[in-house]
């Protein structure tokens, strides 16, 4: 799927003439990698008013969408944060229509979110950030240990809190023995909360078996 620029009339904070600007309307970030890394460094849909050179961003609704992340984000507009429950209807026919048509070769089968203005986009890509670089931790811990790395689906470990990447039990396949090769891993001196969090749940009576790519 392509990034998609629409445009727009916007107003200057400095009350100046109205003016036309191209913004981001789609941003497909594994096609794009530059415009997640405008994203989350605060540049994306950054504009400069011609008439008195103030930069301001101009603050459209935009959908995020990053495949492999399994991340679909609906990025709403600030102002509009008192129409949230007739925007979150709208976000779930819109999800319909993405998931039927522009991206039918993607089989989405996960949940969109939606977040209010590009700030709040800028932080879930921040914690997203921080959670790969901690699950890349797991991965790196676990190899050291001898021990094979399992992938977790992006969607499920965001959802619960685990790392993208756990240690694979050996033997036979459950959430106990998740658990087990997660201790192990832990008792090797890594530091993850989130590692931490998943060998907690998996030692629960009753969990179902995480879900793996
Ligand atoms: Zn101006």
């Amino acid at each position: 799927m392509k990034s998609i620029k629409n445009e727009a009339a916007v107003c200057c904070p400095n009350h100046c003439e109205e003016f036309e600007v191209e913004y981001w309307s789609l941003i497909s970030a594994d096609q794009d990698p530059d415009l997640k890394a405008a994203a989350m460094g605060g540049e994306l849909n950054l504009v400069q008013c011609p008439k008195c050179g103030n930069f301001f961003h101009h603050d459209g609704d935009l959908i995020y969408l990053d495949a492999p992340a399994e991340l679909l984000l609906f990025v709403f507009s600030e102002k509009n944060r008192s129409h949230e429950q007739e925007l979150r209807a709208r976000m779930q026919r819109d999800y319909e229509i993405i998931k039927n048509t522009l991206a039918k070769q993607l089989q989405m089968d996960y949940p969109p979110i939606c977040v209010f203005g590009l700030e709040a986009l800028k932080d879930v890509l921040q914690r997203e950030e921080k959670q790969a670089f901690e699950s890349e931790a797991v991965a790196a811990a676990s190899a050291a240990q001898g021990m094979q790395v399992a992938r977790l689906k992006p969607s499920y470990a965001r959802e619960h809190h685990f790392p993208y990447y756990v240690p694979a039990p050996g033997g036979k396949v459950s959430p106990n023995a998740y658990a087990i090769a997660a201790s192990k891993v832990l008792k090797s001196g890594l530091k993850s909360p989130l590692l931490l969090n998943f060998k907690d749940q998996m030692s629960q009576e009753g969990v179902a078996i995480p879900l793996t790519l």
